[in-house]
């Protein structure tokens, strides 16, 4: 159990940066906080940080709804959606810091900064000079210029000392005097910096658990520091463990696969294994079990199961979880999924129709992501369900290996694929299921029965190749008899014809 489950309603937010894209970091972090906020029936905000004008991306706003609500995190307030702590853009809230911020300066507390970037250089140098560390409260101003907002304003470190906090999910964490130095708290463009303008925010909207990367640890004192001036509580802080590379050495960057959310989206991720995969980075609830879903991560999800230290972002987990999760999606739902990345003038053809069921499930435990249809397509493992291939006469001939010693010429197998076709046109049009002793359909059983005593009798590793190579037209395939089920009898036959033929004509061309 949390200490803080239930004492007091939960309220989280998740306060992303506008600054271009989703990274999975991000959707992690808000999804910790979703999943403690749902759980306890709290209240999740959603507030736009965005008082660094020049980092802003424009469209970012409604990439990261639209990222967030794809993973299935939703929130209770928000710039889409309002709610009594409008507005959720920090750039629509300066009026609340320069009230705070004034607060300070009545109080003694924050001043204005009034040296030139020159200036302000030249100290920096100095003290680089003299090996010791650049602290502007060294040089902080006797009689500062009255506060008018051209200035930045600094908050004043009356008396650094050594910080002490507790986190919930690292513990009890400490840091020098040294990390305490008179900040800048309102910017010269009128625009509160991020360490000022969210204390203020979550102050305001009531934010009782923090949920945020661990790049926000050295700021930490500054932060307390604030919270101190202002004279108020302050909420809990979790602080999630780093996600790393895949070879765990270093944090993910975008060159180890750091991709935006959406991407994922585009190639046929499931929404619910990203979740799953990525709540696995940094937490378990305990035992073997690595696949949840949403639901059940929410039951298990407490603060006190994140771990310390960071997990690996390893794409091939990342593509096991999504095939166990595709695997659990009922066949009509893989179907819908599954056909948004069809090659589009597949789905044209005549054959689509009565032959995407049959695909759907023969690609079903294949495929690890949606898009990788499209993949099976390129490498020509798709295109023969719906089309009749063509032949190449080294490919219908198998390796001596599979011929096991017997003779084959393009003659032999040409009848051997003739006597086959005999066999098939006796079999019944209708396809349907295999029934044990009952009425016998068109289907990869009653293939197989019909096939087998020829493929006895003249090996089997030319006639099933043989046939198989018939209907696909390739070296690799699936097998036969799934393959004549799927196009059905009229194709199947056509094929074997075609087969057939081309074997022939080959002989009297060569
Ligand atoms: N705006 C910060 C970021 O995008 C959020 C930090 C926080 O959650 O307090 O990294």
């Amino acid at each position: 159990m949390d200490k803080t489950e239930n004492k007091v309603k939960i309220v989280t937010r998740f306060a992303p940066s506008p600054t271009g894209y989703m990274h999975v970091g991000g959707v992690r972090t808000a999804l910790y906080a979703w999943l403690f906020t749902r759980k306890h029936n709290g209240k999740m905000i959603l507030r736009i940080e965005d008082t660094d004008k020049e980092r802003e991306v424009p469209g970012s706003i409604t990439h990261i709804i639209e990222a967030l609500r794809w993973a299935g995190i939703d929130w209770d307030e928000g710039p889409d959606i309002g709610g009594p702590n409008a507005p959720y853009l920090q750039s629509e809230r300066l009026d609340s810091y320069k009230k705070y911020a004034q607060v300070l300066v009545e109080k003694g507390l924050a001043y204005a900064d009034p040296y030139s970037e020159e200036e302000l250089e030249s100290f920096r140098k100095q003290a680089e000079d003299d090996k010791r560390p650049f602290l502007y409260r060294n040089h902080r101003p006797e009689n500062p210029p009255i506060w008018d907002g051209s200035m930045p304003l600094r908050l004043k470190i009356v008396n650094p000392q050594k910080s002490k906090w507790h986190d919930l999910a690292r513990g009890d964490l400490e840091a020098g005097p040294e990390a305490l130095d008179d900040f800048i708290l309102i910017k010269s463009d009128g625009y509160p910096t991020y360490n000022f303008a969210h204390i203020i925010d979550d102050l305001e909207m009531e934010v009782t658990h923090i949920f945020r990367a661990d790049e926000f640890i050295s700021s930490t004192p500054k932060f307390l520091a604030l919270y101190e001036a202002l004279e108020i509580q302050r909420p809990e802080f979790v602080t999630l463990p780093p996600i790393m590379g895949p070879d765990g050495k270093k944090k993910l960057g975008k060159r180890d696969g750091a991709k935006d959310l959406l991407d994922y989206r585009i190639e046929g991720y499931l929404p619910e294994a990203i979740v799953n995969f990525l709540a696995l980075i940094g937490w378990h609830p305990g035992g073997n079990d690595e696949i949840f879903s949403m639901q059940e991560l929410k039951d298990l999800f407490t603060i006190d199961k994140i771990h310390k230290s960071g997990g690996n972002f390893n794409d091939v987990k990342l593509n096991w979880m999504n095939r166990e999760h595709m695997l659990k999606l009922s066949h009509e739902e893989y179907k819908k999924n599954l056909e948004t990345f069809m090659p589009e003038h597949l789905s044209t053809l005549d054959t689509y129709a009565s032959r995407i069921d049959s695909v759907c499930a023969i690609v079903r435990d294949r495929l690890e992501y949606f898009k990788q249809i499209q993949e099976m397509y390129d490498e020509g493992g798709l295109e023969y369900f719906f089309v009749a291939p063509l032949y190449d006469a080294d490919i219908l001939m198998c390796s001596e290996k599979m011929r096991k010693g017997k003779d084959l010429t393009r003659e032999s197998l040409a009848k051997i694929l003739a006597t086959c076709k005999l066999e098939l046109e006796k079999l019944p049009k209708e396809t349907g299921e295999f029934i044990e002793g009952g009425e016998v359909k068109w289907n990869k059983e009653s293939v197989k029965n019909a096939l087998w005593p020829i493929a006895e009798l003249e090996g089997r590793g030319i006639v099933l190749w043989g046939i198989r190579v018939a209907l696909s037209g390739k070296e690799k395939s699936p097998d036969p008899f799934i393959l004549a089920e799927t196009i059905g009898k009229d194709e199947t036959l056509a094929r074997i014809q075609r087969a057939e033929t081309f074997l022939k004509e080959k002989l009297v061309l060569s």
